[in-house]
């Protein structure tokens, strides 16, 4: 039986002029081999074992060996999928029930290595896949897509631990339902479009007429129910008012949404996170109550929920307002969430360095954070110390278009203080990683930088010469994350 990793190396360097095997990528099950593999004619799924081990997948060549064969495969959508139900890892699952989960979007699909590198061993489970349908529409790429990076990554870096797969900020049926037959185990679903946001800035006078006009019947089950001692925070009957007012249509949405999941997955049977982060205003610990009990009223298995907390998640810096009154607001938050059985969610947690300590104290220890802009901007700055002329171009563009990618996300850096790309030096490159206004520029001018071919492809080619160092780099950054956020090293069994 050739089936140790030992064995695939030596069949692989035997059967193919320089091929070789990445050590940690080898699983072996029922006598066949499996790995992952760089060969001259790129990176190949590797099977070996007696004949027809390659069976289910699609094969590019089969090579006679001692006693078997090798079976050599692209990394084609088909094989990935036929991967996940060989090798169980590395398919997704859910993980909503574990204590601490991080989301770690990967928008160009190489940065599996470094985000496994960062967690492994650590007291947290990681969403490897995650991409909301604007970073989808923007990279031009499909959940399935998404998936599949995830996959080949687990199965490189030999990571046997239980991951996610998260569609991000997902408003429609239609899209729950894509990314749950994708393979997809979370789903992350955004009622912003639902919310009557114009009623949380009304006068006491126009919010008790709006309400007056509902239902009678309706007000008078939830006056019962809110009005009442048994929830775990109290409402004066304005406050009750205005929060039915802006929440009642997105409570609707969110049950239509977990529904269409439910369909497809079973009741529980996926990852279930409420968002309500993307608005202007922040939401009550009233609204955080009103939103989770009706839906849950309704039947939804929530697993996690992010509201807006005080103060500003600006992409890929860190928090802008005052540490004491986040604190209130997430201690709020939090332990709402922990008496109602789910977990709180932080997004847009990229970098956000000086609430992390806060997060991880005052959730206990239990909570989802995700990150994604981060990763992005580390490609970049592998990018400024590799090919400063490749980052001048990504740069220029990133200026020019700035005004068009601001449509899509809310930052507002200052633009006047940013140097003008032309004749910028390497260091200055670099340097622009780590200033506050390049940051959110270069952060949400992906689509921008993706969409010209010939940039997208310098830029892979890189990442794809400089692989180590990216990994090396994430490594290092989500490493930091984590060790605020006081996520230790795991303890051993
Ligand atoms: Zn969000």
């Amino acid at each position: 039986m050739m089936a140790g990793a030992v064995d695939l190396q030596r069949i692989v360097s035997r059967s193919i002029d320089g091929g070789a095997v990445h050590p940690l990528s080898v699983a072996s099950i029922d006598g066949t081999a499996f790995g992952l593999g760089s060969t001259p004619d790129g990176e190949k799924l590797l099977i070996s074992g007696r004949a027809g081990c390659g069976t289910g997948f699609e094969t590019e060549k089969s090579i006679a060996v001692e006693g078997g064969e090798l079976v050599v495969c692209a990394l084609t959508p088909a094989n990935a999928q036929a991967i996940r139900r060989v090798l169980p890892f590395t398919a997704p699952r859910p993980v909503g029930g574990r204590d601490v989960t991080i989301g770690l979007g990967d928008r160009l699909g190489r940065a599996g290595a470094g985000h496994i590198a960062a967690i492994r061993g650590r007291r947290a489970w990681p969403v490897l896949a995650q991409q909301s349908v604007r970073e989808l529409t923007l990279t031009g790429r499909t959940f399935g897509d998404v998936l599949d990076a995830s996959t080949w990554a687990v199965l490189r870096g030999g990571f046997s631990e239980p991951w996610g797969a998260d569609g991000d900020h997902l408003k429609t049926v239609q899209w729950v339902a894509t990314a749950l037959t994708a393979g997809l185990t979370m789903i992350t679903a955004d009622v912003s479009d639902h919310l009557h946001g114009e009623f949380a800035a009304r006068s006491e006078a126009e919010v008790r007429a709006a309400y007056a006009a509902l239902d009678g019947a309706y007000r008078q089950e939830v006056e019962a129910r809110y009005l009442s001692s048994g929830v775990p925070v109290t409402f004066t009957t304005l406050e009750l008012a205005r929060t039915v007012l802006v929440y009642r249509d997105a409570v609707t949405q969110a049950v239509r949404l977990y529904r269409a999941g439910a369909s497809i997955r079973g009741e529980a049977g996926f990852d279930f996170e409420l968002s309500i982060d993307e608005t202007e205003y922040p939401t009550t610990p009233q609204a955080h109550v009103f939103m989770a009990m009706e839906s849950r009223r309704a039947g939804v298995a929530l697993t996690s929920l992010a509201p807006r907390f005080v103060g500003e998640f600006q992409k890929a810096i860190d928090y802008i307002g005052g540490l004491k009154e986040f604190e209130e607001s997430f201690a709020a938050h939090a332990s709402l969430a922990s008496a109602l059985g789910y977990r709180i969610s932080v997004h847009s947690g990229s970098d956000k360095f000086s609430v992390f300590p806060s997060v991880g104290r005052l959730s206990g220890g239990r909570f989802h954070l995700k990150t994604a802009g981060t990763s992005w901007l580390e490609a970049l700055r592998v990018v400024a110390a590799a090919d400063p002329e490749l980052f001048r171009a990504l740069y220029a563009l990133a200026l020019e278009r700035y005004p068009n990618a601001r449509k899509l996300y809310h930052v507002t850096p200052d633009l006047g203080a940013l140097p003008v790309a032309a004749g910028l030096s390497a260091a200055d490159a670099s340097a622009l990683l780590d200033d506050v206004n390049a940051r959110r520029v270069l952060h949400i001018t992906y689509g921008e930088m993706l969409a010209v071919p010939d940039l997208k492809a310098r830029l892979f080619a890189v990442l794809s010469r400089r692989a180590d160092e990216y990994a090396k780099g994430l490594e290092v950054h989500i490493g930091k994350h984590l060790a605020l956020l006081g996520i230790g090293p795991r303890e051993k069994a």
